[in-house]
């Protein structure tokens, strides 16, 4: 059977994560969140104190990231499908890198060019063998430029702070909006002016701006495409 791969780009707080999911469950393919990757080599060096890039890149070696398929279960005690959780040297660290620190630091660790190359090289070997969906910010550009089909999510920074903002209200923290919008933009510019694969759209990407949709028409946007890709005469 033909495995597709999806790219798909964009900046922070775009929904990346909730439409590659989807798509992912739409299209019976793995997810894969290389975010969190990120987000998994930030906190070891959190955990280890590991300050300078020279550090980071000698600790590498003994770092193991990896996924392990994990069952949902529903507030009323019943299972509700799989998740994906990433693991750092076996332990799922899902609960622990969600945080605005590890966030941060993960933007840090991720502009050293031997950081990406080791994940990179992981995240290219699991499209060798099955359909995935892949999200972050280097995937149509970098990891996967022959993908069957890439996207680049974008949304006004305003809308994508406010999206931030309700989140962490729902977490029950009090985040302050000017702030959230500062962090928004901090980050968009260090994804794109970093000199190790910055974000940019790839030229055959389809740029989805979805700031004025609906979760659904979103969705059924995606969906569209992705019929149209598995469509296509090879
Ligand atoms: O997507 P998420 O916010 O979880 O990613 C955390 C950080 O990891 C991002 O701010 C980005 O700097 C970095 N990242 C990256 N390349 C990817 C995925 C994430 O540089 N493919």
């Amino acid at each position: 059977m033909k495995t597709i791969i999806v790219a798909i780009d964009g900046y922070s707080s775009c929904g990346k994560s909730t439409i590659a999911k989807a798509l992912a469950q739409y299209a019976g393919a793995t997810y894969v969140d290389t975010g969190a990757m990120y987000r998994a080599i930030a906190l070891y060096t959190l955990r280890h104190g590991l300050q300078d890039n020279e550090s980071v890149i000698a600790a590498l070696p003994q770092i193991e990231v990896g996924f392990k398929r994990v069952p949902v279960i529903s507030p009323d005690g019943k299972q509700d499908g799989f998740a994906q959780h990433v693991t750092l040297n076996g332990e799922d660290v899902e609960p622990f890198i969600r945080t605005l620190e590890v966030g941060n630091r993960a933007s840090e660790v991720s502009t050293i060019r031997e950081v990406r190359a080791f994940l990179v090289a992981q995240q290219q070997a699991m499209g060798t063998h099955q359909s995935i969906v892949m999200d972050g910010r280097d995937i149509g550009t970098v990891v996967f430029p022959n993908a069957d089909l890439k996207l680049f999510l974008t949304a006004r920074p305003e809308v994508r702070a406010q999206r931030r903002f309700d989140e962490l209200v729902t977490k029950g923290e009090k985040p302050v909006y000017e702030e959230v919008l500062a962090d928004v933009n901090a980050r968009d510019y260090r994804d794109t002016h970093r000199a190790e694969s910055p974000l940019r759209q790839a030229e055959d990407a389809v740029v989805v701006d979805n700031s004025d949709l609906s979760r659904e028409e979103q969705m059924q946007k995606i969906i569209d495409l992705f019929n149209q890709t598995i469509d296509k005469p090879d």
